[in-house]
C-alpha cells in the first residue's frame, strides 16, 4: 500500500544533527537512494499522481541557500526519472553561472542576503504546464523563486512536490494557494 511505502520511504532517509551548521537537523537522503527499493518507491509515488495531469515539464529547484552551498547535485535526483516516466521534459534550475546557454534569473531572499536561480531561455514555451520537484521543503524560498520563474514566461505551476516537508518552518504557507504534495513530513 502507499502507507507501507512511505514508511520504508521515511526509514530510510538519515537525519543528521548539526550539518552543515549547529541547530540544523539535516535531513539525508543519501541513505534513501542506497536503498533500491525505497527510492524506487518514492519514484513510483510521485509517477503514480502526475502521469495523467497532462504535464509536459518538470522542473527542478536547487539546493538553497549558502548553508547548502555546494550540495547542489542533490538537487538533481528526483526530478529526470519522474519526467522519463511521465514523458515530460525536465528542466535544470541552476545556481547563477552554471548553465551555458543564455539563462532568465530570478532573484530571491535569504536569511542574510539575496540569491539567484537561473534557467536556459527556449527550455519550456508559454502554455506548457510544469511540476516543481525538490527534495526538501524548508521555508519554501526555493519552491517560490524556480515557480516565479516560470511563470514569467508564460507556464502554468501544476503542482509542487518534495520527499519532505519541515511544516515548522511553514513553507507550505510561503507557497500560498499553489499545491504541495510531500511523502514525508
Ligand atoms: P527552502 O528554500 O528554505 O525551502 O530550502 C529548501 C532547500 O534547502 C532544499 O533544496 C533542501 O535540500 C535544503 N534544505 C533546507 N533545510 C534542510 C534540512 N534540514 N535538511 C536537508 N536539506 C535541507
Amino acid at each position: 500500500s502507499s502507507d507501507d511505502r512511505v514508511a520504508r520511504i521515511t526509514k530510510a532517509i538519515r537525519v543528521i544533527p548539526d550539518f552543515p551548521k549547529p541547530g540544523i537537523l539535516f535531513q539525508d537522503i543519501t541513505t534513501l537512494l542506497l536503498d533500491p527499493l525505497a527510492f524506487k518507491d518514492t519514484i513510483d509515488l510521485f509517477v503514480e499522481r502526475y502521469k495523467d495531469k497532462d504535464i509536459s515539464v518538470v522542473a527542478h529547484g536547487l539546493i538553497f541557500g549558502f548553508a547548502y552551498a555546494g550540495v547542489e547535485a542533490r538537487g538533481f535526483i528526483f526530478g529526470p526519472p519522474i519526467a522519463l516516466a511521465i514523458g515530460a521534459k525536465f528542466v535544470p534550475m541552476r545556481k547563477p553561472n552554471k548553465l551555458p546557454g543564455p539563462v532568465i534569473s530570478e532573484e530571491y531572499s535569504l536569511e542574510y542576503g539575496t540569491d539567484k536561480i537561473e534557467m536556459h531561455v527556449g527550455a519550456v514555451q508559454e502554455g506548457e504546464r510544469a511540476l516543481v520537484i525538490d527534495d526538501l521543503i524548508a521555508t519554501g524560498g526555493t519552491l517560490c523563486a524556480a515557480i516565479s520563474l516560470l511563470e514569467r514566461v508564460g507556464v502554468k505551476v501544476v503542482e509542487c512536490a518534495c520527499v519532505i516537508e519541515l511544516p515548522e518552518l511553514k513553507g507550505r504557507d510561503r507557497l500560498g494557494d499553489k499545491p504541495l504534495f510531500v511523502l514525508v513530513s
